[in-house]
Parts: structure tokens; C-alpha cells; sequence
């Protein structure tokens, strides 16, 4: 099997302003020891990453890595949610898409403004959808209950989901729903799905629930939160069916003494590029049994249709040669934080699949 895993990588991957977390190098041998070569960055750093500073940051890529790494330019400005940003210069600077990822744009008339942009900039606006976190570390629910913490409901993500929608349709914007975690979410885009309107998920979200929070692991929070099995079936029978068309990470990386915070008080978030392609092909492949020309073209083909990119996504004539050879019968275990150093090369190496076969 040959093809490029081109997909996008979303989250902090901090740099400018933090580089502890990741930088250029470690996001490079992660993204590569998974048989990615192409992310989208996302703007979620600190400074934000907006029209301001792309250039430079496009600069600094060419010259230290030799992974494709496209990028995101904000939707309000540094990323407040006040005013829209440049997005007319973004784009002309080499942006792929906009989005505020890691918070919802509230104001309904930036969103409009941005969604109308869109169309005349022919580049997509990405919609981390989630009215707010309510400080709640976990999916509403059972598990929440027993282990005595506040809940996230799924209404905070297709509440923000459904209004985005309605403008989209209003405007004839380009939108695309970032990381759908629940069923409600999926019956949304299912009546609205089309070259317009898309929508992606993460591994994480068809592989794991909200049980996976029992023991207090801090490795499985992240946001939207996991959440129940009915909902993890709806998102594999979408991807199936086609009404999601983009598998993601959501990659975040984060400080290991963050992580070790506990529940109620570390940050949202963990890694997943070195797992994107053997989690979806261990989970829809083998387990699912989805076609896996299907699974391919949700990490290869439809993002690169989705950020305009021409020349990558395909084996085929005159695109780019970015090539991962995959054995996907060939099993290995993500064991724990400090057997995962052959494969794992993120700098804090925390992820949510150690111990995996375990858990499963
Ligand atoms: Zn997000």
C-alpha cells in the first residue's frame, strides 16, 4: 500500500511563543513515524497564528522540516472572538483554511462575515463547534456521575454545530465541522452534507467511550469529550456512509507534568499523530470492516480536496510523490509512556492508546 497520509493536525503545536510542548522537529518525526507527511497547523498557538505572523512561520518551516506543513490562519481576530481578522491577506500570505480551533466563534456575525469571505476566498472555514466547556472535564453521563464530575452535554456541540449550518446555507459559505464526537452532530450534517458543507472526526471518537474515563486516566480527556457507544457506532456508520469525510488527530500535545494534573485540572487534549493510520485501520479495517479504499481517502484525498491543495492526496501523474508504505496486518502495542520510544517520538510521548490491546 502507497499513498500520503495528508490530513490535518489540529491543536497547540506550539510554536511561536511556546516551543516546550512541540516544535518543528519533534511534530516532524511524529507526523513521519506514522506514516504522515502532510498537516494542517492550526492557529491555536501562542501568539496566535494569523496574518501577522505566517509568513515567518512559513519560513521557518521550509527551513527546518521536511514535512508538508500547511497552515490555518484565525477567524477573529487573535483569536478573541471581537473582530474578524485579515482574512483576504491570510489567504494571498499561502493560508489553507480559517479557524479560532479550541474555541467556538460566538459572535454570529463574524461567523457570517467570515462564512461570506469564504466563498469569494474559495478557502474553508473550520468550526470547533461548542457553545463552551462549562469547566467540565467529561461527557455528561453515567460515567460523569460516577465519578462525581460535572458533565459536558452533547447539546454544547450541535447547538453551535446547527447555527453554523444555518449561516453556512445563508451564505453559501464553505464550512467544515471539526472533530464530531456525538450522534446529534452526525444527524445534522447528514441533511446538509455537500461539497460545501463537511465534516471530520478523530480516531479517538470511534475507538474509545466515555467508560475509558473510569479509572481517572487523564489521557482520554479531551474536547468534545469521549462519549457513549451509541455515539462511536453513529461515527463509524457516518464515515461508512460518507457524511463524514475527513479522519483527523486533533494531535495536542501537552507537558507530561500537565497531564499528570488529574481529570478535573489537566489541559484538554493528547497526541495522535503517531496513531491516526494504525488506530483507524485497527478499528475500521480490521474490526469494522470498512472498505479501506474509503478509510484512505479520508486522510489522503478529501483533505487535500478540502484545503485546495492541487498536487497532493493521490498516487497518480504530475502529484506529489509523499508516499507511506503500510503493512496493515502487522500488529504492534502501545505499551505505556516509556516503552514508546522507538515509535513514538512527540517530545512527551503521553498517549491516549498505551496499554491499548489491554483496554480494548
Ligand atoms: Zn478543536
Amino acid at each position: 500500500v502507497g499513498n500520503a497520509w495528508n490530513y490535518r493536525c489540529s491543536c497547540a503545536y506550539e510554536n511561536p511563543g511556546n516551543e516546550k510542548a512541540e516544535n518543528f522537529h519533534s511534530i516532524t518525526k511524529a507526523a513521519l513515524s506514522g506514516g504522515v507527511t502532510s498537516i494542517l497547523a492550526m492557529p491555536n498557538t501562542n501568539p496566535a497564528t494569523d496574518e501577522e505572523i505566517l509568513a515567518s512561520l512559513m519560513k521557518k518551516v521550509a527551513a527546518e522540516t521536511c514535512l508538508n506543513i500547511f497552515f490555518s490562519s484565525t477567524i477573529s481576530d487573535k483569536r478573541l472572538g471581537i473582530s474578524l481578522a485579515n482574512l483576504k491577506k491570510a489567504a494571498r500570505l499561502g493560508a489553507r483554511a480559517f479557524t479560532d480551533d479550541g474555541s467556538w466563534v460566538h459572535s454570529k456575525e463574524i461567523m457570517e462575515q467570515a462564512l461570506r469571505l469564504s466563498a469569494k476566498l474559495n478557502l474553508p472555514i473550520l468550526s470547533h463547534c461548542q457553545l463552551e466547556t462549562g469547566n467540565a472535564p467529561i461527557n455528561l453521563g453515567e460515567v460523569s456521575r460516577k465519578l462525581n464530575l460535572k458533565g459536558q452535554s452533547k447539546e454544547l456541540e450541535y447547538r453551535a454545530a446547527e447555527r453554523d449550518i444555518k449561516i453556512a446555507i445563508e451564505t453559501g459559505g464553505f464550512l467544515h465541522i471539526q472533530h464530531i464526537s456525538c450522534a446529534e452532530t452526525i444527524s445534522l450534517v447528514k441533511k446538509v452534507s455537500c461539497e460545501r458543507i463537511t465534516a471530520e472526526t478523530c480516531p479517538h471518537y470511534f475507538t474509545f467511550t466515555e467508560k475509558n474515563l473510569l479509572k481517572g486516566d487523564s489521557n482520554f480527556k479531551m474536547n468534545p469529550p469521549l462519549r457513549t457507544e451509541e455515539d462511536r457506532q453513529a461515527i463509524m456508520s457516518a464515515l461508512k456512509k460518507g457524511h463524514i469525510q475527513i479522519i483527523c488527530t486533533d494531535h495536542a500535545p501537552h507537558l507530561k507534568k500537565e497531564k499528570a494534573l488529574g481529570l478535573e485540572n489537566s489541559p484538554f487534549g493528547v497526541i495522535g499523530l503517531e496513531t491516526l493510520l494504525s488506530a483507524s485501520i485497527d478499528q475500521l479495517y480490521h474490526k469494522y470492516k470498512m472498505d479501506p479504499a474509503l478509510i484512505l481517502e479520508k486522510m489522503t484525498s478529501n483533505p487535500a480536496k478540502l484545503l485546495r491543495i492541487k498536487n497532493k492526496g493521490k498516487l497518480m501523474t504530475g502529484f506529489d510523490a509523499d508516499i507511506a508504505i503500510v503493512d496493515p496486518n502487522k500488529e504492534w502495542i502501545v505499551k505505556s509512556f516509556y516503552s514508546l520510544w522507538r515509535f513514538f517520538y512527540n517530545k512527551h510521548k503521553l498517549s491516549k492508546y498505551k496499554r491499548f490491546k489491554e483496554i480494548a
